[in-house]
């Protein structure tokens, strides 16, 4: 994709790293350009456009520089359009967005455009910086949903994921990472697996199906996020093939 040298997109900092004596280094999420790692010159001498330098979980518009020959591109602006000091007002808050931008820094890959994953993630942060407190842990799971979908990893939940027969909603189902969804107990393969009953599964139905309005009229209950928790515990790692280190500290319902 040819791009402009000098270009203004949407973006949130998801991550912060002192460079030098007075620099910074950071790496946003971009709609349009996927990651972008771009150089803050001065970030911490006192002035009008970083103010001390950007902190993580910022959101707006940055101006960016292109460079050919460089390895990051320039952060010449960052103008902050959104109030998410929320984030900051209680540990739950807290580690509920870390988990998002560590996921967030995962799945995002330089210039590769991912509207979706941002749009998520956008949303996922507004909600935890001002959702009721225990809501927290429902919308960390939200976003882990539409991160999953948007990667093309959303789970089967309707008929088996190991032999595609329909389900019975009396036997036993288990949630399985290695078939990727709820399979017939007979069916799960080697892997990590964990036991769900048809209320849970429901649940985890509507967590991936429910559109954002109606969710936000009626929340997720509280079983229903345990249970997400629980799956995603598992399936998270298995679909990164590694484990993040926010998954010990995500909001629980
Ligand atoms: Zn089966």
């Amino acid at each position: 994709m040819k791009r402009a040298r000098r270009y203004t997109t949407p973006a949130i900092v998801m991550r912060v790293v002192p460079f030098g004596e007075t620099s910074q280094v950071v790496h946003l999420a971009t709609p349009g350009h996927g990651m972008v790692a771009a150089l803050i010159k001065g970030a911490h001498r006192p002035g009008p456009e970083f103010q001390g330098g950007l902190a993580l979980a910022s959101t707006g518009s940055a101006h960016l520089h292109r460079r050919p020959r460089a390895e990051m591109e320039l952060l010449r602006r960052f103008r902050v359009e959104e109030d998410l000091r929320g984030l900051r007002r209680d540990l739950e808050r807290f580690y509920g967005a870390c988990h998002v931008l560590s996921l967030l820094r995962l799945w995002m890959r330089p210039y590769l455009p991912a509207e979706a994953l941002f749009a998520a993630a956008l949303t996922a942060l507004r909600a935890q910086a001002a959702a009721p407190r225990d809501r927290v842990a429902g919308w960390t799971a939200w976003f882990e949903a539409r991160a999953l979908a948007a990667a093309g990893h959303r789970p089967r939940l309707e008929a088996c994921a190991a032999c595609e027969a329909p389900l019975d909603p009396t036997a036993r189902l288990l949630f399985s990472a290695p078939a990727g969804g709820v399979v017939h107990d007979a069916c799960a393969p080697p892997g990590p697996s964990l036991r769900l009953d048809e209320a849970a599964r429901q649940g985890l139905v509507r967590l991936y199906t429910a559109r954002l309005p109606e969710l936000k009229r009626e929340p997720l209950d509280d079983s229903t996020v345990k249970a997400a928790r629980s799956v995603h515990d598992i399936f998270v790692p298995h679909v990164l093939e590694r484990r993040p280190g926010t998954l010990d500290t995500a909001p629980r319902a």
